[in-house]
This record gives C-alpha cells, sequence and structure tokens, in this order.
C-alpha cells in the first residue's frame, strides 16, 4: 500500500516539467527538512525540471538548511504539480498560491482531519513527514539521486520532530530510516551542534522563563511571555517560543504548555506533554497536531486560564487511572 503511493507520486512526478513544494507556516525542521530534502532529490535526479521550493515564511532554528526559491508568475502555477508536505489543513499552507497549480498532491503525517490533494499518502502513525520522505527516495532509489545534503536535511526533520526518537517512534520504521541516511554521509556533530548551539542572550532568556514558570495544582507547568518580554531579551517570535522545550522535563509536570503573545494581540499557545495526550485540548482552542506535541491559539486572559484549567483536569484524570508515570 505505501509503496503504491510513493511509486504513484513519483509517476506523477514524471508527467510535470515544473513542481512547486509547499509546508506549512511556522515551519519546524520536519516541515523545512522534509520540503528541501525532496527538492534537492528532485534537482538531482530531474535537472531538466524546474523545482521549487516556495513558501511565505521562515524558520531561523533550521536557517542552516533554508535556501527557497522565489515566487513565480501565476502562470507558471498553472502549469505546475503541487506538492504539500507536513501539512494537515489547506489553512496552514504557507504559500497561499496552492490552489492555482494544474494538480495537488498531499504528503503528511497529521490527523487527516481535512483532506485535500488529487493524490493523498497520508500515515498518521508516522514518526515525521521527513520519514516518508525517505521513504518515497528508497522506494524508488533505483530511479533517483540523492546527496548528503539532502539526507541531513531530510534526518534533521526525523530528529527534530521525534524529540531525537523519543515521540511517535512505536516501530523500527524511523530507525531504518535514519540508519540508511546515515550511510549518505551525515556530519552529526555539526548538525547537533546547530540544533543545540544558543547564544548568550537566548540562555539568559532559559533563566527567567524557568523563574517565571508555574504549576497547577496537579501539575501543569506553564509560561507567559509577553511582547515586552521578547523585547527586553530582543528576540523575535520564534526564539521567544521555544520557552515551552525548557520545561521539558520536570517531574510529575506531565503536560507544559507555552504561551507567547503574537504581534496581533493574540496568543500562541504551545502544548507538550509525556504520556498525557494534549491535541484534544488544543483542538478546542482553535488549534490541533500530534498527540505530544500540538499548537493553539487564545485570544483573552480568560482564554487562556479556562485553557489552563483544562489541562490541568486531563492531568488529574489521567494520573487517577495511570500508574507508570514520572
Ligand atoms: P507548535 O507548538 O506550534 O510547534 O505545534 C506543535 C505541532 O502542532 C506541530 O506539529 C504543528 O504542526 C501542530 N499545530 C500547531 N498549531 C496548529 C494549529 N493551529 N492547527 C493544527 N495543528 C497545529
Amino acid at each position: 500500500m505505501e509503496k503504491k503511493y510513493t511509486k504513484i507520486i513519483l509517476d506523477k512526478i514524471k508527467e510535470y516539467d515544473s513542481i512547486i513544494i509547499m509546508r506549512h507556516t511556522r515551519p519546524d525542521g520536519d516541515a523545512v527538512g522534509s520540503t528541501m530534502g525532496l527538492r534537492q532529490i528532485l534537482r538531482l535526479s530531474y535537472p531538466e525540471k524546474k523545482i521549487r521550493l516556495i513558501n511565505s515564511d521562515y524558520s531561523d532554528y533550521v536557517a542552516f538548511l533554508e535556501n527557497e526559491d522565489k515566487d513565480v508568475s501565476d502562470n507558471i502555477y498553472k502549469k505546475s504539480l503541487g506538492i504539500v508536505i507536513d501539512t494537515g489543513d489547506v489553512k496552514r499552507i504557507s504559500n497561499k498560491k496552492y490552489g492555482l497549480c494544474k494538480e495537488l498532491i498531499k504528503i503528511d503525517h497529521h490527523i487527516d482531519h481535512s483532506p485535500y490533494g488529487g493524490i493523498s499518502w497520508v500515515e498518521e502513525e508516522r514518526a515525521s513527514a521527513c520519514e516518508m520522505i525517505a521513504q518515497f527516495y528508497f522506494d524508488n532509489e533505483k530511479e533517483l539521486k540523492i546527496d548528503s545534503f539532502a539526507a541531513t536535511a531530510i534526518y534533521t526533520g526525523m530528529i527534530t520532530d521525534t524529540g531525537r526518537f523519543k515521540y511517535g517512534v512505536t516501530n523500527s520504521s524511523p530507525f531504518t530510516y535514519a540508519g540508511k541516511l546515515m550511510d549518505l554521509g551525515i556530519d552529526v556533530e555539526l548538525l547537533y551542534a546547530y540544533l543545540y548551539a544558543q547564544s548568550f542572550d537566548e540562555m539568559k532568556y532559559k533563566a527567567f522563563v524557568l523563574r517565571n514558570m508555574k504549576i497547577t495544582e496537579n501539575g501543569v507547568a506553564y509560561v507567559y511571555i509577553s511582547r515586552a518580554t521578547q523585547k527586553k531579551y530582543g528576540l523575535n517570535h520564534e526564539e521567544a517560543s521555544n520557552c515551552v522545550s525548557y520545561m521539558e522535563n520536570i517531574k510529575g509536570s506531565l503536560i507544559w504548555l507555552g504561551f507567547i503573545d503574537n504581534e496581533d494581540k493574540t496568543t500562541r499557545v504551545r502544548l507538550r506533554s509525556r504520556f498525557v495526550t494534549v491535541n484534544e485540548i488544543a483542538e478546542k482552542y482553535s488549534g490541533g497536531g500530534h498527540a505530544r506535541a500540538s499548537g493553539a491559539t487564545v485570544h483573552s486572559k480568560e482564554e487562556m486560564n479556562s485553557l489552563i484549567a483544562l489541562a490541568d483536569e486531563t492531568l488529574k484524570q489521567y494520573k487517577k487511572k495511570h500508574k507508570s508515570w514520572i
């Protein structure tokens, strides 16, 4: 079944001279890695085709992979095959011109609430979209070419989306593909330096988060980052949003939340957890995502407090019913 999709998609790619690759807004390592990796594979394999990666926003976190293409005319879109990766819902596609493409392919591992695309290869149980791109390559290995840059891009998304093989990893597949990619020449030491090295200011911000985070009765840790705090620490929105990862390993705190004010007076919510499922909480607040990592938006302090209360109640019920949590 899976093999069939990778073959169907390759056959469709062969039909087009122009391909436009897209991903979700506020891209993470998986969104950037999968699209960058696929672009590189297709460019190496089909030098005569125009393969473009076009989106409207970027990621500082994985800037070492970034190098996207400039937008093109509507006429080019109309002749192109669009491939959208790692994006559950058309509303989250970073390239708003996706609808102009002659045909659209969806490749994704989010819950398929909003299907789209003439060809839709969605596997919710996949740990990352990059794992699917790795499979696309290895299933079609005889016809496609790859290099160490593409392998690094794909590997990056596999490790960032799984928290270094911690989340959503339920079988050997992510390790199998990671191993195969490793043999293509990934500089792991350099890659981890890119992912972990922080500036002095970011370290100071981390200290702020650890000093100012709060915890609810049942163990939901959370922090609120106002625009003023973002300004004080000289952070852009993405850097400020890292606050959620600093609260990851508190004993008994199985859910942790970052509230980061957006420029438009709404507040971005980042939900993270271990053992407990949080996407249902996110879905009640204009969001969604994965079981252990979701995103949402709140519009007032009241809404923020009610989300915290729901997370607290969710955690209370979880702890009541389960034993083996830490
Ligand atoms: P974030 O905390 O923004 O990194 O989001 C964590 C995960 O939830 C990512 O896989 C996102 O793709 C997903 N996500 C974030 N915001 C939304 C949203 N508004 N709707 C659906 N999924 C989301």
